[in-house]
């Protein structure tokens, strides 16, 4: 009977803790290394009032089968709430509503035959199965042809900037195709109307539940560990060293038998510099590119609208108005949560601004906005930011994405820029974690280091 063989997983984001409990469920003993003091990455939350609030807002859709799954398996479904957002939109400094069809056909900020256009655009492609037909295409091309000209200046590209800030017209239709599906997809079966999720306690409880199983089973979890280098100490037995540094600048190595990087493709080329990857791996993965996010969470005495999302068309510091509390309802937040975000390219000079500055700047694009609100109306504010928040989806991704199983044995790379053709999300992260520990397992079990029985039982999938 083959060792018991040890995973490290670099990142205790959702991707990492399900992986890491996907391999326990297998049979592996794992460790978790995390450079921040807790564990969660993006869906990491913080007390507020007698709730806790994630420190990026977080919704989920009614097709995020996993990550209902995921609750369920951890005794949480009973917590997940659905709710029917009302959006906005803001274009010539006014705020129009655009929730429903009707809301579009009466936007007034494009002409009327491009309404009607973009409304059949939006349901054609909520219906196309093939999305490798748009593969070739970036999606100001596809707007623009089955849109109009005017309904992408006025419309698309502010939405496609939100996102993708500089790179917006590079971004390919398949990402904008992914969008038109999932939002138009995510409906009550009763009522046809669209919900989202959101967990009472919120996302922190999920993540929470996973870290005390994984060490209930006797794994660790080593936070302010930063993972800087991964080497290959030994061929047979294989064994890699993950040389971490911590907080107080000193360094330790973790030994493992597998190394599952949980990172950007960008980080994960940075520690893996002792190994000689073959041109074209490199060059996939040195290729990758993302935006930053900068996300502000205001506790407000007083709510600044009645919508839950607001996307902004117009020139304003930030890009999108998240009114948490219009979605869920105030609870015991103790004022009304709002969550301003935008998407940047990290080398814009906003990016080093301090966070007081980049306060300010947000607070005065609020005070344009709404000129109800004042300054004074904020309790409390935190920054967020998020140096790799979304992968540019350039055209052609599926031939440039770095796959999972490196060239470099024992060595998988699962990060956010591994999620195609959909768009990041938790729901994904839950299936690229499920992933890693089946490839990892997979491939142990092809060099007869794991039994060929093993299975990763975890949300009792199907398969190794
Ligand atoms: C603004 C914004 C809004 C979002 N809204 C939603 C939403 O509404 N619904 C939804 O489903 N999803 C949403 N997401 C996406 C969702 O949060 C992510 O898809 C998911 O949390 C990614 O999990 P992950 O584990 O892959 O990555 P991460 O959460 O980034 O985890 C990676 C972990 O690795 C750690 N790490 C990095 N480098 C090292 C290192 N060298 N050593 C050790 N540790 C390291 C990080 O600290 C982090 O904890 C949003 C994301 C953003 C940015």
């Amino acid at each position: 009977m083959p060792d018991r063989q040890r995973v490290c997983i670099i990142g205790a984001g959702l991707t990492g803790l399900v992986a890491a409990s996907a391999l326990q469920s297998a049979g592996y003993d794992v460790v978790l290394i995390e450079s921040t003091r807790s564990p969660g990455g993006m869906i990491a939350s913080f007390p507020v009032g007698s709730e806790r609030i994630e420190y990026i807002y977080h919704h989920i859709f009614t097709h995020d089968k996993l990550l209902v799954r995921l609750l369920d398996t951890l005794g949480l479904s009973d917590r997940l709430k659905w709710f029917k957002p009302s959006d906005a939109l803001v274009a010539d400094g006014t705020l129009h509503p655009f929730s429903s069809p009707l809301d579009l056909l009466r936007f007034p900020v494009i002409p009327f035959g491009q309404r009607l256009r973009t409304g059949l655009a939006v349901l054609r492609a909520a219906r196309l199965k093939d999305w490798k037909k748009l593969e070739d295409e970036t999606a100001a091309q596809w707007l623009i042809r089955n849109c109009g000209s005017d309904a992408y200046r006025r419309l698309w590209q502010p939405l496609l900037r939100a996102k993708f800030d500089n790179d917006a017209d590079t971004v390919s239709a398949v990402w904008i195709w992914n969008k038109f599906k999932l939002r138009g997809h995510s409906r009550s079966h009763e009522t046809g109307a669209e919900m989202l999720g959101y967990l009472d306690g919120s996302f922190g409880l999920m993540v929470d539940e996973l870290v005390r199983r994984i060490t209930a089973r006797g794994s660790q979890i080593l936070t302010g560990h930063t993972a800087m280098n991964i080497s290959q100490v030994s061929d047979t037995p294989r064994r890699f060293a993950v040389s971490c540094i911590l907080e107080n600048c000193a360094t330790v190595q973790v030994e493992a038998n597998a190394v599952v990087a949980t990172v950007s493709s960008r980080q994960f080329a940075g520690m893996t510099t002792s190994y000689d990857w073959p041109d074209t791996y490199l060059r996939q993965v040195n290729r990758l590119s993302y935006k930053g996010d900068l996300c502000l969470v205001l506790r407000l005495r007083r709510s600044l609208s009645p919508y839950y999302w607001t996307t902004i068309c117009d020139s304003l510091p930030f890009v999108v108005v998240v009114e948490h509390t219009n979605l869920v309802g105030p609870r015991g937040y103790g004022g009304h949560i709002v969550y301003l975000s935008r998407y940047l390219d990290i080398s814009d000079p906003v990016w080093t601004q301090s966070d007081g500055e980049i306060y300010r700047l947000f607070i005065q694009g609020l005070s344009r906005l709404y000129p109800h609100f004042s300054a004074a109306d904020v309790i409390d504010w935190r920054l967020q930011r998020t140096r790799c928040a979304q992968p540019v989806i350039g055209r052609g991704y599926s031939r440039q994405m770095p796959a999972m199983d490196t060239p470099w044995s024992g060595v998988k790379l699962a990060g956010m820029a591994q999620i195609y053709p959909e768009d990041r999300g938790m729901n994904y992260a839950v299936r690229l974690g499920l992933d890693a520990a089946r490839s990892v397992l997979r491939e142990d079990q092809l060099r007869g280091a794991a039994d060929p029985g093993l299975r990763c039982g975890f949300l009792q999938e199907e398969g190794p």
